[in-house]
């Protein structure tokens, strides 16, 4: 955002004010930042503060965790509250901001995240009446301190879909403003009071601004002295096989994490010898692609290709690769065939230490970082959007708890600052403890080193099998009360006898999943929305009115 587009964005939130519509909400203007062409949303019930001048925010990133924040606030705030998104991932057609699509530059993210009741039950009730439609959502198992049984159970989504749900309410419901565009830094922030950086893990804005938050720190997550980054294959497939099947599988060792939803998705982590292999070939050789920008690559004939660099996997094509054989054997474990392989990608995670996630960046405006921006941890315990929504929520509440129309004082934000330190804490120290694995004598055995012990002989067959198999009979019995029908143990046997051994003693050595180390007393976040909201019309009817609006 420019200076000027600073004064704007100041201006028109006090002079475009609408005239008043019979919405049923309450009759009250909607204010926002409106473009020419974009449909006009119902507006929000008064909050509690009627007389006060609206708070002015910019949202930077309109990912799961700024579209989540956007409507929470606005479901929060209703008209005391004006915000706009920035996201270059989308584009305006017909008077409406829509994703873009592969053919335009986008890779949509196709992979499931699990959200734990704590956090989805936090959502405001017209997002939730929405996103769990019937088929778009897999309840999970178990219960526990984030997801306790009056909440109800984790809930399995595709970010795809999450996207597609914020997106379409940001704007039909909330009337926020999207900006299909990049932010950038202004050089005054002229009439913005909170700029909400959620642009994920790579955020630039934060780099911008790192007087402002500090530099983060990547030394706590080293070891001798390297920081520790793993290389996680993302292998999309059509499997047959629901979850009360896989999860024994999953859950016996650390190689291959399976989520069933929409299909079948498959991690799988790799040591650095394997993620070398990662290269995508042009006519002319190497090309970057995969290992650099994570592009996904589909079958075409007998290759996998990008279509965005029309480059070939390598592997795919090279009969001596090592790593092609251990993919497929993955497929075939989680009960998918090599024509069930429907893509690729490849990604790398590492974490760094932030110093503060909330900073004044001048008199009256404060940034705060959220989401990946804030914490970006390593997925395999499933936290990170759940992390990231519950900074969205406490400052969402922070927010609406203390804007009176004047300018916000340090004190404000110490309870926000304080959960986000607590989350860094909690959810950086569990996913570093899924990074360097500790053996049963506490000691850190690193995912790589485990990984290619099991690549390298003896191999004793027999003895690997009945280890595995214990691991398995173990999870099964302990989940067969809490989970349907589980298939029988020559089921899981043959699944194990199909393996080569290789990935049968890769997948031995790697463990069980440290679900003791890594549980435990989780960080709460107390989410109000205030009483109008509770009587909101039902989502049919607020968007009807939207359209006709
Ligand atoms: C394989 C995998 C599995 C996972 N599983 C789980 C799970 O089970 N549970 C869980 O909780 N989490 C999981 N996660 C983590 C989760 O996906 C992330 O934490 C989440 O997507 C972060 O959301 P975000 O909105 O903060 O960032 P992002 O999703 O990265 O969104 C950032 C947005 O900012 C936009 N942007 C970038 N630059 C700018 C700019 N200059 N101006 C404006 N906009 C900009 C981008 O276009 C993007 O839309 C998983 C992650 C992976 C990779």
């Amino acid at each position: 955002m420019t200076g000027n587009d600073a004064n704007l964005f100041a201006a028109k939130t006090t002079l475009l004010r609408l005239p008043r519509r019979g919405t049923g909400f309450g009759g009250v203007p909607a204010v926002g930042h409106p473009a020419p062409d974009q449909a006009i949303a119902p507006v929000m019930p008064l909050p509690r503060h009627p007389a006060t001048a609206p708070l002015r925010v910019d949202v930077v990133g309109g990912g799961p965790v700024g579209l989540t924040f956007a409507c929470t606030l606005r479901a929060m705030m209703g008209d005391q509250v004006a915000i706009r998104v920035h996201d270059p991932r989308w584009h305006r057609r017909n008077g409406r901001v829509l994703w873009r699509e592969r053919a335009e530059g986008n890779t949509r993210r196709e992979q499931v995240v699990t959200l734990q009741s704590n956090v989805w039950s936090n959502l405001p009730e017209k997002v939730k009446r929405r996103l769990f439609t019937e088929g778009r959502f897999g309840e999970m198992w178990p219960l526990g301190p984030d997801s306790p049984a009056e909440r109800g159970r984790p809930r399995n989504l595709k970010i795809r879909w999450i996207e597609d749900c914020l997106l379409d309410m940001a704007q039909d419901v909330y009337g926020i403003e999207l900006r299909a565009e990049a932010y950038e830094v202004p050089e005054k922030w002229d009439g913005t009071h909170v700029v909400a950086i959620c642009d994920g893990a790579r955020s630039r804005t934060r780099e911008a601004l790192k007087d402002d938050f500090g530099t983060p720190d990547r030394d706590f997550y080293s070891i001798n002295g390297e920081p520790l980054e793993e290389t996680v294959l993302g292998i999309r497939v059509r499997s047959h096989l629901p979850d009360e099947f896989t999860v024994p599988l999953t859950v016996s060792q650390n190689r291959f994490l399976f989520n069933s939803l929409g299909g079948g998705f498959i991690n799988m982590r790799l040591t650095a010898e394997e993620a070398s292999e990662i290269v995508a070939i042009g006519e002319n050789g190497p090309v970057e692609c995969i290992e650099r920008y994570s592009c996904t690559l589909r079958p075409l004939g007998d290759r996998f290709v990008c279509d965005r660099h029309l480059s070939t996997f390598k592997p795919s094509i090279d009969p001596l690769s090592f790593l092609w054989p251990r993919i497929m054997d993955g497929i075939r474990f989680f009960g998918a065939s090599p024509s069930d392989f429907l893509s690729l990608t490849s990604f790398k995670l590492g974490m760094r230490q932030h110093s503060r996630f909330t900073a004044q960046l001048a008199p009256g405006t404060w940034g705060f970082l959220l989401g990946d921006a804030a914490n970006s941890l390593h997925f395999w315990p499933g936290r990170g959007l759940n992390t990231g929504v519950k900074s969205a929520q406490s400052l969402a509440t922070t927010l609406r708890e203390r804007w009176q129309g004047k300018a916000f004082r340090s004190s404000d934000f110490s309870s926000h600052e304080g959960t986000m330190q607590q989350l860094q804490y909690r959810e950086k120290s569990r996913a570093w403890t899924t990074m360097v694995m500790p053996d049963e004598n506490g000691a850190p055995r690193g995912i790589e080193d485990r990984v290619r012990d099991g690549l390298e002989g003896p191999f004793d067959r027999q003895a690997l099998t009945a280890e595995l198999w214990n691991r398995v009979r173990d999870v099964k019995a302990r989940l067969a009360p809490r989970m349907g029908h589980l298939p029988n143990d020559q089921w899981y046997l043959d699944k194990i006898n199909g393996l080569h051994v290789k990935t049968l003693k890769v997948m031995v050595e790697t463990g069980p999943w440290i679900t003791r180390e890594i549980g435990g007393d989780e960080i709460s976040v107390n989410v109000e929305f205030p009483e109008p909201s509770r009587r909101d019309l039902p989502l049919t009817h607020l968007r009807a009115t939207s359209l006709a609006g």
